[in-house]
């Protein structure tokens, strides 16, 4: 982790659903250039031996203002949420990066197949906003997964998406554990399965995705065909 630490000033918090939140930092000694699935790292004055270092996925894609948007879900007892959750406008954060290779591939798919569980969506949303403001959502399946209807992140966003991009199907499932999805994986099957060149991609914890690439991959995909992103 090379990147040098900067300091972020607090713009905004802004309730998204009963337990997730979104946060906007400015980044005050220079801007961030990163592509969207990248994720910084903030570095927390909390825990036994602090600064605790915490990793969130951009939400949204570059834009002029510089600003830097993060959704966080609200872990009950979570030292690193419970800290962000208590930030006040104003307020300053060192942070880095930014960081990773969850990020969409040179060329155009044939089929993009997004997976997201709760706030596994969020650099995934970045990736289809980016692309839909630029004209070039490919033809693509948004599977997206939350504990309930009520934490449904961005679903009329995406909703919205799918009604006015013929190209995109979003799919969204509740179901309270991240292993029981047996439509969600019905649904990769049904997309997967039929030997069209497919880019999977996977976001959430590891006890949901996991699973999910070991399907894939019997299904008969290469591991390194399986992009993923785990949050723990
Ligand atoms: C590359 C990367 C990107 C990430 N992006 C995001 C993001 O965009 N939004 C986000 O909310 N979190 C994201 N995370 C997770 C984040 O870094 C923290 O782990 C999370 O906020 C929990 O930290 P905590 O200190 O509050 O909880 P901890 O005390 O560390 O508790 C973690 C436990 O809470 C459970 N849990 C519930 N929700 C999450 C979650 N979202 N992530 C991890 N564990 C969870 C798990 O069972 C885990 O064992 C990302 C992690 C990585 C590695």
């Amino acid at each position: 982790m090379a990147e040098p630490t900067q300091i972020a000033e607090t713009i905004s918090l802004t309730t998204l659903t009963p337990h997730t939140t979104e946060l906007v930092l400015r980044p005050i000694e220079h801007p961030l250039s990163f592509k969207p699935g990248q994720w910084i790292s903030l570095q927390l004055p909390v825990g036994d031996h602090p600064p605790l270092n915490r990793a969130y996925s951009l939400a949204e894609p570059p834009s002029a203002t510089g600003h830097l948007t993060l959704v966080f879900d609200h872990v009950p007892g979570g030292k690193g949420s419970g800290y962000l959750s208590s930030l006040k406008p104003g307020d300053r954060i060192p942070l880095s990066g930014p960081y990773g290779h969850f990020v969409l591939p040179d060329s155009e798919p044939q089929h993009l197949l997004l997976i997201g569980r709760y706030s596994g969506l969020v650099p995934l949303r970045c990736m289809l906003r980016s692309l839909a403001e630029q004209g070039l959502l490919p033809s693509s399946t948004l599977i997206a997964q939350a504990p309930t209807t009520a934490e449904q992140l961005y679903h009329e966003e995406f909703m919205a998406l799918a009604a006015t991009h013929s190209n995109f199907q979003y799919l969204p499932f509740v179901s309270d554990g991240p292993d029981s999805h047996a439509e969600t994986v019905d649904v990769i099957k049904h997309i997967a399965g039929n030997g069209r060149r497919v880019t999977p991609m996977i976001a959430g914890v590891k006890a949901f995705a996991r699973p999910l690439r070991a399907l894939l991959m019997e299904l008969g995909f290469d591991r390194r065909e399986v992009k993923l992103e785990t949050y723990d």
